[in-house]
């Protein structure tokens, strides 16, 4: 299990690295989700040649006029039924996901930024919208996680994406497979303290869950735990939270190691708390630490390792 990754399910914006289907026939290079690409089961889909069009085509807007519409500009088409469709029947086709990497400012998959227009004044800006597709998608997979390739750009932001995706991933292989509640018990062990970064509430929640194993059926267990889990998940982690984290951590190396290491290790904890040190820096010298003084516990836990090292970056 350790230094292994399960493979998350991504659907990716079809434009993004996969395919030339861009109005303008052109493809975006993103090298990030280039990258991201190797670690993860991509389905790829482009809405828009989903319902026929073709490519090159003449772009595609979003007009508010009481609802959201998507409109050609050039031929007066009113897509918006055909969109609604194809996207119903993709997503109910999809099967299991752990999230979506979608395109920016689409008028078909923007999270938020699609620029909608006043239909009698198509050029009036009137607000920023999420795009048809993305919409749907958010409201059927709601406990998915969600990015777009502008956002994948900010340390945080992919942070906490890729510890979602790929703990989801993880999550779902285990309860998808053949598992004993022991199973369970372990893979709460090696959460426990990217569960405490992101919500400390929701991993008591958890811990007396698992305390309880033996008053669950497996299917009782599998929804519960993966409804706190994933909920979890979802709640962003502060410096703060991640600082208390680090402390916890530093209390398993404090007794091992000798004072200059010591004084050494806690300037580095007053360093992430100014932020001059990242937390991939802090997380890689704390991995060695673990491996250095041979604390398997350590070593096993996600939050040192919660995604591939590939996908590590200090910014
Ligand atoms: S943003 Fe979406 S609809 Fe537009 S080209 Fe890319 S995949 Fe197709």
């Amino acid at each position: 299990m350790r230094g292994s990754f399960a493979r998350p399910r991504l659907v990716f914006s079809a434009c993004l690295n996969c395919e030339p289907v861009r109005y303008n026939a052109r493809i975006i290079e993103d090298e990030f989700c280039k990258k991201l690409a190797e670690h993860v089961d991509v389905v790829p889909v482009c809405p828009e040649v989903g319902i026929g069009l073709s490519v090159p085509r003449s772009p595609i807007v979003i007009v508010f006029d009481g609802e959201k519409r998507l409109m050609q500009k050039d031929t007066g088409q009113d897509l918006t039924k055909r969109l609604v469709e194809f996207s119903a029947d993709f997503l109910e086709k999809l099967g299991a996901v752990d999230g979506f990497v979608l395109k920016r400012k689409s008028p078909s998959c923007a999270l938020s930024d699609a620029t909608a227009y006043r239909f009698s004044e198509n050029k009036k800006l009137v607000l920023k919208t999420s795009g048809i597709f993305a919409q749907m998608a958010m409201e059927k997979f709601s406990k998915a996680a969600f990015i777009d390739e502008f956002r994948l750009r900010n340390f945080w932001l992919r942070e906490h994406f890729l510890c979602r995706i790929f703990a989801s991933a993880e999550m779902r292989g285990m309860f998808e497979g053949g598992f004993t509640k022991m199973d369970v018990l372990k893979f709460h062990e090696r959460y426990k303290y990217l569960l405490m970064a992101h919500s400390p509430s929701l991993l008591k929640k958890l811990g007396r869950l698992v305390s309880n194993l033996n008053a669950l059926t497996l299917a009782d267990l599998t929804r519960e735990y993966s409804d706190l889990f994933t909920m979890a998940l979802t709640i962003k982690p502060t410096k703060a939270k991640h600082f208390n984290v680090l402390q916890h951590i530093y209390g398993y190396f404090k007794d091992r190691v000798n004072d200059v290491e010591k004084r050494k290790l806690l300037s580095l904890l007053d360093d992430f708390a100014t932020g001059s040190t990242s937390l991939t820096k802090i997380r890689a010298i704390f991995r060695e630490y673990a491996r250095k003084l041979h604390i398997d516990y350590l070593l096993d836990q996600r939050y040192l390792s919660p995604y591939p090292l590939e996908l590590e970056t200090d910014v």
